[in-house]
């Protein structure tokens, strides 16, 4: 009897467009958490997701850029992990891979992967609450932030504003053109890998959804079941660190084999 993992070989193998679309759960083996980690501290009385409002910005500014100068602390002081890294390498066969993130840290650019449609957009480029631009050059801290400690946000060069983090809040739209790039990616490939997302938050969650009734084949890895809703959908059950290196080089070695 064949082995999902060789039905998964298999499907890549045979592919030349590839959609790897992550979430948090991918940079979950570098050290920062996803949403649904109980966080500790200070953070553990903050829900995230009402620090990521443009409400909470209105009613405390100083606790929402501090909380996002924590996560990029963070980011900062962590690396890619293997399924970051083997999906750089993957890009590496011949085959054209779009990875398109949900997450607004920098490990698949970090790890190689040049092809990165941030959906979220990132936590490196701020831009004004006021008039909405990027300021084009920006001094970020990079010292290493106190878990819940307020800062006040630098100001707009342009029109003194205050500066907001560059990443989509609850209740905003998505960037068009992330957006317009991601569907486009997805409507034309051939297989779409779903690597550590709960599937929850929407229009981003859509992503698998188009590629698979485009007729592509997605498959999910996760640790934690999920349900399928297609015979086009199938499912590595493990961790993305664990799971993601060891299919591309099942794929290297068929690759191979092929030639
Ligand atoms: P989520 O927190 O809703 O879900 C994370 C998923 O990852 C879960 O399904 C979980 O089972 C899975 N997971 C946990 N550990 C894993 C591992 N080692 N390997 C593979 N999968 C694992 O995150 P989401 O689906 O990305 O959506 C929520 C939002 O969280 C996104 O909008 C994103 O912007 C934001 N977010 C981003 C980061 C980041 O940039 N690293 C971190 C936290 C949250």
């Amino acid at each position: 009897m064949t082995s999902t993992i060789e039905v998964v070989v298999k499907i890549v193998g045979n592919s030349k467009r590839v959609v790897v679309f992550t979430g948090a759960g991918i940079s979950a083996e570098s050290g920062i958490p996803t949403f649904r980690d109980p966080l500790n501290g200070i953070w553990a009385r903050h829900d995230p997701r009402k620090l990521e409002t443009a409400s909470a910005f209105r009613e405390d500014a100083a606790l929402v850029w501090g909380w996002y100068l924590w996560r990029r602390a963070q980011v900062a002081q962590s690396l890619p992990n293997a399924a970051h890294l083997a999906i750089a390498q993957l890009a590496k066969t011949g085959r054209v891979v779009t990875v398109v993130t949900q997450n607004i840290d920098d490990l698949h650019e970090r790890a190689g992967s040049v092809d990165v449609i941030h959906l979220h957009g990132s936590l490196e480029q701020p831009k004004c609450f006021a008039c909405h631009r990027a300021p084009t050059s920006l001094y970020l801290e990079t010292k290493i932030v106190c878990e819940g400690v307020r800062v006040e946000p630098p100001r707009c060069p342009r029109c003194n504003g205050k500066l907001r983090p560059g990443v989509v809040w609850f209740g905003e739209t998505l960037p068009a053109s992330a957006w317009k790039r991601a569907v486009l990616a997805a409507k034309n490939c051939d297989v779409l890998l779903s690597i550590g997302t709960s599937g929850e938050v929407f229009p981003a969650a859509e992503i698998p959804i188009i590629a698979l009734k485009a007729g592509a084949s997605v498959v999910h890895v996760n640790p934690i079941g999920v349900s399928l809703s297609s015979s086009h959908e199938l499912y590595l059950a493990g961790r993305a660190a664990e799971c993601v290196p060891n299919l591309v080089s099942l794929i290297e070695i068929a690759d191979k084999t092929a030639h």
